[in-house]
């Protein structure tokens, strides 16, 4: 069976070279044609020896993801539905597709694109707003599967990129519960031989697993850490986040503490404003004491309506709450999900994939066109 060599790390890509009796550097140049220059096809790694090509070809291969399907939304991000089994002739609902979202700046002075990318198939944390809770796990991605995403947009999209990327774990999955792929996936997005992001340009976001959490802190390079907060008190995230019975906001945050963190760092906590139930001015209050001593942005996420019983957030609502934060000294952001006009929850086409439902992308956009907030 053919060698995956997608999300092998360089000291693997050297072993593999050295057992075929090749200089051990080889490895090097694999790694770096590969997550560098994007080549994911060995006839053109002309850098290698043709021999070498030829072994490459006829034992090893590269499995990228294919893009099934690209949705283009108006605000210029693109979502990508991804399949990540090359065998085309499993039936349609065997095969495991995810999502990855190329966001591009929008700003004039535009510096900047942000690839969001998913860490395992579905997902078995439940959290209550979330559609790909509704899917349930299907497996956990490879390191090859999970860094393949960034190497699929980045390609893509190659005529269209602007100087820096950002890459943000916050797709399907629970990154810290597939720790040792997500990880090994992380070293090569923030090698400097590899696809060469800065560690600050690289975010992790977990519903809170604090074991996760705690051995992250012990790796000698890491991403940012955001953590899912949604919630001012432990009544109210368990009844929206049943991870927290295990977890609780005591011990959780405990671990947010503990985090170590840079002189100009911080810890991201997103908060989904749920209309009615965790937008009130004393959930403000409580949020700022919960993250005092943590040094923490708050991202303010307003829902948006969707297949789920939850409602909108008013503006007045989302403008006291932030203002409350500021007010108590937390750094407090809103941000609107991009890409709403074409499904921009997480999970959202896999789970109309999987229900068979023909989501053809203009009357994605059509069906869209009144729900922008
Ligand atoms: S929000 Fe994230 S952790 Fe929670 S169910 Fe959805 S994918 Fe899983």
């Amino acid at each position: 069976m053919a060698i995956e060599l997608l999300g092998k790390s360089t000291e693997e890509l050297r072993a593999l070279a050295a057992s075929w009796g090749e200089p051990a550097y080889r490895g090097d140049q694999i790694y770096h044609a590969l997550y560098s220059e994007r080549l994911f096809d060995f006839a053109r790694m002309t850098n290698l020896p043709a021999a070498l090509r030829e072994k490459l070809s006829a034992e090893g291969r590269i499995t990228m993801p294919r893009i099934a399907r690209r949705y283009h939304s108006a605000d210029g991000s693109v979502r990508y539905l991804l399949a990540l089994e090359s065998d085309a002739t499993l039936p349609a609902l065997a095969r495991v597709q995810v999502e990855a979202v190329f966001m591009p700046d929008t700003k004039e002075d535009a510096r900047r694109q942000t690839i969001c990318i998913s860490t395992q198939a579905g997902c078995a944390v439940d959290c209550h707003f979330c559609l790909t809770a509704v899917l349930g796990l299907n497996r956990n991605l490879t390191a090859g599967e999970i860094v393949g995403q960034v190497l699929v947009a980045l390609d893509d999209q190659r005529e269209h990129l602007l100087p820096q990327t950002n890459v943000v774990l916050m797709g399907q999955g629970e990154p810290l519960l597939n720790f040792d792929a997500v990880m090994a996936a992380v070293r090569i997005l923030l090698d400097p031989r590899g696809v060469g992001l800065a560690p600050r340009h690289v975010t992790l976001s977990t519903s809170g697993i604090v074991p996760g959490i705690e051995r992250l802190a012990k790796e000698t390079v890491r991403p940012k850490l955001a953590v899912s907060l949604n919630a001012s008190n432990d009544e109210q995230r368990d009844a929206i986040m049943p991870i927290n019975r295990k977890y609780p906001l005591a011990v959780l945050l405990d671990a947010c503490r503990n985090f170590p963190l840079g002189p100009r760092e911080f810890i991201t906590f997103e908060y989904v404003l749920l209309g009615g139930f965790n937008d009130a001015p004393e959930d403000a209050r409580r949020v700022a004491k919960l993250l005092a001593n943590i040094p923490s942005k708050v991202n303010l996420i307003p829902w948006n309506p969707g297949d789920l019983p939850y409602k909108r957030p008013t503006q007045k609502s989302i403008d006291a709450f932030k203002q409350i934060l500021l007010d108590k000294g937390v750094f407090a952001f809103v941000r609107i999900s991009r890409g709403q006009d074409i499904m921009a929850a997480c999970g959202q086409l896999a789970l109309i994939e999987s229900k068979g439902i023909e989501a053809k992308e203009g009357e994605i956009l059509r069906s869209a066109q009144n729900d922008t907030l």
